[in-house]
């Protein structure tokens, strides 16, 4: 039997156990759509939870929500009707359609720096040359055309107006830059996010999580004076290491990282603005803190045909996954005054704002620049779990980090007779009153329910015996570590809260248990 590979493997242990699954089933399902259960769904807020923790409420910034569907007239202004687009081509035989590209890069071995530069007939011509056929049929292909990836709708019942579902969360930011600035009395630098659904009509989404046609962006807009660019909040991240692949390196055809502080990063100019180098390292940290290692991750700068039209300088901040090798998790963009001038010119509204300088003649308006980190939390779900994934003696273990697992404890009585499921579901109504995830588990044998929570990775079990019974006291076991501790019913909120939040360690928990 063929084994699984590392994304077949999580794949099917998120189907089993409710993390994630394909959308609609029933009816054959859709690629690019996604359910998350009710493991999966907890997991993803929390993730969520910590991204917004790091990035917004940590540095005093603030979030909004706005529309996934916006007029037409918002995607012509901001350049997306024109540029939103990938190059597809279609089977002479069975008439399916496939990313030009994805096709040289899967079957020609070509990388995506080698195909983005490509126009649509150098796209053909090396598909022939490398007589590449379709995946589902052997067939030949038609000449590839532009396919736009926004979804389009008409509003209202007369199809007033056209609409695009957002293909990110940003212009809803920009379109609304007026009321926002009011809302923090006119001052800069400021920083709004939002983390919402967007919709990308990709052509072929066969990744689960990775590529979905549905799913969740998280964008920061962090608007700034040109003139004073500085970012207060540098120092507490300057020394952090990035692994950098800057444009220049990847121009000579390496492919190699150089290490850098970010500071340096900067004074190197390879990194052209702080803020951009400031959330660049905050964001390696936050991968850092969801299991992701550091010799996982790099940073690549976009090549200028690479880049998104909006952007002057671009990174992708990608991880390593077993299947697919390096994968951008987050985009870093300097989008500088591009889509406030984009929206300005379109609306005729004015949307620059006014700086009075010592002279009259030095005061004026001008229009703020902004830098963008973006998230998309489904990949985030999946690279925590493909990380968090172990086996131990045999056994799965899902190590996810104990500040985002969608269940905290599990409650088990020894066996289910002679007063311990009391006792038991006693404390499991007494650590739920007091603000913890926990499940309770009475059926089959204590190693079978043990190896159950390690499974979609519980952080800790709870297990309820007779001497329970006797003083009170109950064994704590470390999902990681398979160690028991054991502790006082009395003391165990206190300690388990600290212990959530990363405070103590394990063996704080209690008393070690000699096995
Ligand atoms: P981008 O605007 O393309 O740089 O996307 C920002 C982030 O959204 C990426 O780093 C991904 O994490 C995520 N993302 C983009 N496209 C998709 C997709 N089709 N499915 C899932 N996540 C995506």
């Amino acid at each position: 039997m063929q084994s699984l590979d590392k994304f077949e493997i999580i794949s099917e242990l998120a189907r089993r156990r409710g993390f994630f699954w394909p959308a609609s089933e029933i009816y054959g399902g859709i690629s690019g759509f996604i359910v998350f259960g009710p493991l999966g769904s907890v997991l993803k807020r929390r993730i969520e939870d910590k991204l917004r923790d790091r990035f917004i409420r940590r540095l005093g910034f603030f979030e909004i929500e706005s529309p996934v569907i916006m007029l037409g007239k918002v995607f012509e202004a901001s350049g997306h009707v024109n540029n939103f687009r990938e190059p597809m081509v279609t089977c002479k035989g069975c008439k399916r359609n496939f990313r030009a590209d994805h096709l040289l890069q899967e079957f020609a071995r070509m990388s995506s720096t080698e195909t983005e530069k490509l126009s649509l007939q150098e796209l053909m011509d090396q598909i022939d040359k490398k007589g590449i056929q379709c995946p589902e049929c052997g067939g030949t292909f038609y000449n590839p055309q532009q396919f736009l990836t926004m979804f389009s709708t008409t509003l209202g019942p007369y199809s007033e107006e056209i609409g695009y579902g957002r293909p990110e969360a940003a212009q809803g930011i920009f379109v609304e830059f007026k009321r926002l600035y009011e809302c923090v009395r006119g001052r800069l630098p400021f920083a709004v996010a939002q983390i919402g659904h967007a919709l990308r009509n990709e052509i072929s989404p066969r990744q689960g999580p990775i590529r979905l046609r549905e799913f969740t962006i998280m964008d920061l807009e962090l608007f700034f004076d040109p003139e004073e660019p500085h970012c207060s909040m540098l120092k507490e991240v300057e020394k952090e290491v990035l692994r950098l692949i800057p444009a220049e390196i990847r121009l000579r055809g390496e492919e190699k990282p150089i290490m850098v502080t970010a500071d340096e990063a900067l004074n190197k100019g390879y990194i052209k603005t702080e803020w951009q180098a400031f959330f660049m390292a905050l964001s390696k940290r936050f991968l850092v803190e969801l299991g992701i290692p550091e010799d996982k991750q790099r940073f690549i700068e976009k090549l200028d045909w690479e880049k998104a039209h909006y952007s002057a300088q671009g990174f992708d901040q990608e991880i390593y996954l077993e299947r697919w090798g390096w994968v951008e998790i987050s985009g870093h963009n300097y989008r500088t005054n591009y889509d406030l001038k984009c929206h300005m010119e379109a609306s005729g509204i004015d949307l620059r704002v006014f700086k009075r300088a010592k002279t009259k003649e030095k005061s004026g308006r001008f229009f703020p620049h902004v830098v963008e980190p973006s998230f998309g939390s489904d990949r985030l779900v999946y690279a925590t779990l493909e990380y968090a994934h172990k086996t131990k003696e045999g056994r799965t273990l899902l190590s996810l980090p104990r500040d985002v697992a969608p269940i905290q404890l599990n409650i088990f009585p020894l066996v289910s007779k002679e007063g311990l499921p009391e006792k038991a579901k006693q404390l499991h109504q007494k650590l739920i009153n007091e603000g913890f995830m926990v499940e309770y588990d009475e059926s089959g044998s204590i190693g079978r329910r043990y190896a159950r929570a390690d499974e979609v990775g519980i952080p800790l079990g709870i297990t309820i015996d007779y001497q329970t019974l006797e003083d009170d006291t109950v064994t704590l076991r470390d999902r990681d570590t398979w160690r028991q501790v054991r502790n006082k019913i009395e003391k165990l909120s206190e300690l388990l809260h600290v212990y959530f939040d990363y405070k103590i360690e394990f063996k704080d928990l209690g008393h070690p248990i000699e096995k």
